[in-house]
């Protein structure tokens, strides 16, 4: 698929199938206009019907949006398959959450994404698609983009699509493609130490954050299956060695949970693990989902939480939820359409 390929790639596979060099221009003018094959005039009948199975066919298919302005977007890819991204605007731009993988294959108990299992992972193309779409459903293109930030926060865990998530991040961040600059960028992660190392060799500058929501490696295990594999003392380790080659401030997610890891132990534990790491925790209720039975820490209580942290000497703040009535806030994202008469 064409949007799988860099500006020298697309270079090269014109180039190969006998094409003067002007129309990878025009290609990637197209791509990254996110214009369909019909749409683009200024390539000859012959030559869209060569390029005809590799040209993106992913698009839009549904558009909801938020009392608070926050908007989700259904995405669909040629197979059919689809995955839901959600796009916030905030002071300094606008911020879209993608997906990295249709479904998930984590288990997480709290979370949507994860409830009919991994379907398969994305391509480095059909997560910059997500990118290139929304971007033209805000008036952008090739030149005008629209999109300032992007979290690797939707369906899917990004580092069980390791290749292809990095072949990404070189994709959106080069200058004359999307531009987005990776510290603009955020990947989440349920914590998979192995690739965790991977990535802080990679010489990225992406931010790295963590989905921890426990301070204890049994509790965690009750809401998080890969607990089991990896411990959150080796996950805090490879942390503070990401830290240490990068220099980049890690991100800490952590879910409220009633009853289950939102205690003042909890926060001694916390400041205790995070002790002399640069690093800011974002705490947020956990959100109803309704396959789900776990319930949320309500929100004075996680403000009670974060100045406990915060007098603990850790950085922390309760995020803001958003796109709640449209099912577009973190854990409710799926790769069903839901029924709208629920
Ligand atoms: N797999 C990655 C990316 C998903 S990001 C990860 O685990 O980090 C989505 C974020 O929303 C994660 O921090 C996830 O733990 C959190 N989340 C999932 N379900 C949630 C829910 N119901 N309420 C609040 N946050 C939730």
């Amino acid at each position: 698929m064409l949007a799988d390929l860099s500006e020298i790639e697309l270079k090269e596979y014109v180039k190969k199938i006998g094409l003067p060099a002007f129309r990878g221009d025009q290609l990637f003018d197209a791509i990254y206009s996110a214009k369909t094959l019909e749409e683009v005039s200024n390539l000859p009948k012959a030559l869209k019907d060569i390029i005809a199975d590799d040209y993106p066919a992913y698009k839009i298919i549904k558009e909801l949006s938020s009392r608070d302005g926050t908007k989700k977007f259904v995405v669909q890819f040629a197979d059919g398959h689809i995955v839901e991204c959600v796009l916030m605007k905030y002071k300094y731009g606008y911020t879209l959450c993608l997906s990295t993988q249709v479904g998930c294959r984590m288990g997480c108990k709290f979370c949507a994404s994860s409830l009919g299992g991994l379907v398969r992972n994305l391509s480095a193309g059909e997560m910059l698609g997500q990118v290139l779409l929304i971007n033209r459903a805000l008036g952008g293109n090739s030149r005008e983009r629209k999109i300032t930030n992007l979290v690797l926060m939707g369906s899917g865990e990004p580092l069980d699509n390791f290749d292809n998530v990095c072949k990404f991040f070189q994709l959106v961040s080069a200058s004359k493609g999307m531009n987005i600059s990776q510290r603009n960028i955020s990947l989440s992660t349920c914590g998979l130490v192995d690739k965790i190392y991977e990535l802080a060799k990679k010489d990225l500058n992406i931010t790295l954050t963590i989905s921890l929501h426990a301070t204890q490696n049994d509790k965690r295990a009750q809401v998080m299956p890969i607990a089991n594999r990896y411990t959150i003392e080796e996950i805090i380790k490879a942390c503070r060695d990401y830290y240490a080659l990068t220099k980049r401030r890690i991100y800490f997610e952590y879910t409220l949970i009633k009853g289950v890891n939102d205690d003042k132990e909890d926060v001694a534990r916390l400041a205790k693990m995070l002790k002399n790491l640069n690093c800011h925790v974002n705490v947020i209720p956990l959100n109803s989902v309704k396959e789900r039975d776990l319930i949320g820490t309500s929100r004075l209580m996680a403000y009670k939480f974060v100045d406990d942290l915060k007098n603990a000497g850790v950085s922390a703040t309760v995020r803001r939820t958003m796109g709640e009535d449209i099912e577009g806030a973190c854990g409710q994202l799926r790769n069903k359409i839901l029924n709208e008469n629920k």
